[in-house]
């Protein structure tokens, strides 16, 4: 995970703000890295040994805030770059959070849901002292959802009393707030829309692929098809769909809903069956990547026909891949920019279990657009003022490290 985008715009304005050598190394490393051994004996009587990992960035804004993975391929160093751009995402949308991320090297597909609920507990054991709703706030990331975070909750609550803000993204039964699993999504949708007005593309008439049909995948392809696009193109681990007249999405993931364990594959859908590689490179106006790092690349950047694309996963290009893109006259809206939706509503979520009052859904709605255009326009404007030499990823870097920089001065050491 070394060598990202996020690195590369990460070193070039810390230099553009003058930060000092310490300073630097201040922004750039994590507060702490935490790896746990957690032995499972699983219900069918095997005992097999995960790793759990928690890594806090950056607490200068406000408590560590980030999501936890459950996938089979993840290690520290995943973690470390997923923390860090926690903490400027949370910076670049202004709510009084820092960066961590977590989770555990396991694939949630092949346990029992008995075997992961003890698995998940477990984890909250070895890295209980370190969460708290003061602390680090967990919420959900690839492989888990409200059903961990419950779990979490629970186990939690066995040393320190019910204290519903300690996670984000749990079910409202539970404290959850409105909106929060779509959330992420809709963001992505609402600043594909804010792109295409600032770079002149007609979003009624743009064809649109997203690659990844999982949480944030779905909810930004049906949040984009309400808007008038089309959506030409989806994919999941296995594999795509295309179809250059569109595909109706929503119905596609209510039918993925009532299936368990379903895949696109096992759907009926009108479109040609494609590879993952093929989809990436349709013919497209707007590429969503939705899923995981790096799948836009030098192998296939230059194949790649969007003019747009919206990072909705963290980290889906490479930085030699953005090099092509950007030489291409691509533009990219960055991951912490373009995903920073579920994260700001994960904050109205904790401010409403501090009151124990729940958020109307017109609230929810409206705080979330004024967050979100506020974000967008200091994008905007720091990038006019850059006389158009920044790349969007630089202008969202600029105001986010300029306000951890600031506050570390003002806080003092
Ligand atoms: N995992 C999500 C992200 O990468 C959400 C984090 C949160 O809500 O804390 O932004």
């Amino acid at each position: 995970m070394k060598n990202t985008t996020h690195e590369r715009a990460l070193k070039s304005v810390m230099g553009k703000l003058g930060c000092s050598e310490e300073m630097s190394k201040l922004l750039d490393s994590s507060q702490r890295e935490v790896i746990v051994e957690i032995p499972l004996k699983r219900e069918n009587g095997d005992i097999k040994v995960f790793k759990g990992y928690r890594v806090q960035h950056s607490d200068a804004l406000g408590p560590f805030k980030g999501g936890l993975r459950f996938h089979p391929d993840v290690d520290l160093n995943h973690f470390v770059s997923l923390a860090s751009v926690m903490t400027w995402k949370t910076a670049l949308v202004n709510i009084p959070f820092g960066g961590a991320k977590g989770g555990i090297n396991c694939d949630p597909k092949e346990l029992s849901e008995h075997d992961l609920e003890i698995l998940t507990k477990r984890y909250i054991e070895k890295i209980g002292m370190l969460i708290g709703p003061n602390i680090d706030i967990p919420a959900p990331d690839m492989g888990t959802g409200e059903r961990e975070m419950a779990w979490i909750l629970q186990a939690y609550a066995k040393n320190h009393g019910h204290q519903p803000g300690v996670v984000t993204g749990k079910s409202e039964q539970l404290g959850g707030i409105v909106g929060r699993k779509e959330a992420t999504g809709k963001g992505v949708a609402y600043f594909t829309k804010l792109a295409c007005l600032r770079e002149a593309i007609e979003l009624e008439k743009a064809k649109v692929i997203i690659q990844g049909f999982g949480n944030v995948g779905q909810s930004a392809a049906i949040n984009l098809e309400k808007l008038g696009a089309n959506i030409v193109g989806i994919s999941d681990r296995y594999g795509g769909v295309y179809n250059e007249n569109g595909l109706k999405v929503e119905s596609i993931a209510k039918m993925l809903g009532e299936m368990k364990n379903a895949s696109l594959k096992d759907l009926d859908i009108d479109g040609e069956y494609i590879s993952n590689e093929e989809l990436l490179c349709a013919p497209c106006d707007i590429l969503v990547p939705a899923a995981i790092e790096g799948v836009v690349n030098s192998k296939n950047a230059d194949e790649i026909q969007a003019r747009l694309i919206v990072e909705g996963a963290n980290l889906p290009v490479t930085r030699d891949g953005e090099d092509i893109l950007l030489n291409n006259n691509v533009k990219i809206i960055p991951d912490l920019l373009a995903n920073s939706g579920g994260v700001t509503v994960s904050f109205f979520e904790w401010s409403q279990n501090a009151q124990r009052y729940p958020w109307k859904p017109e609230k929810v709605e409206r705080e979330f657009e004024r967050v979100l255009k506020n974000a967008w326009n200091n994008v905007c404007e720091v990038k006019e003022c850059a006389k158009q030499t920044h790349s969007y990823r630089e202008a969202a870097y600029t105001i986010a490290v300029n306000r951890v920089r600031e506050t570390l001065i003002k806080r003092g050491f």
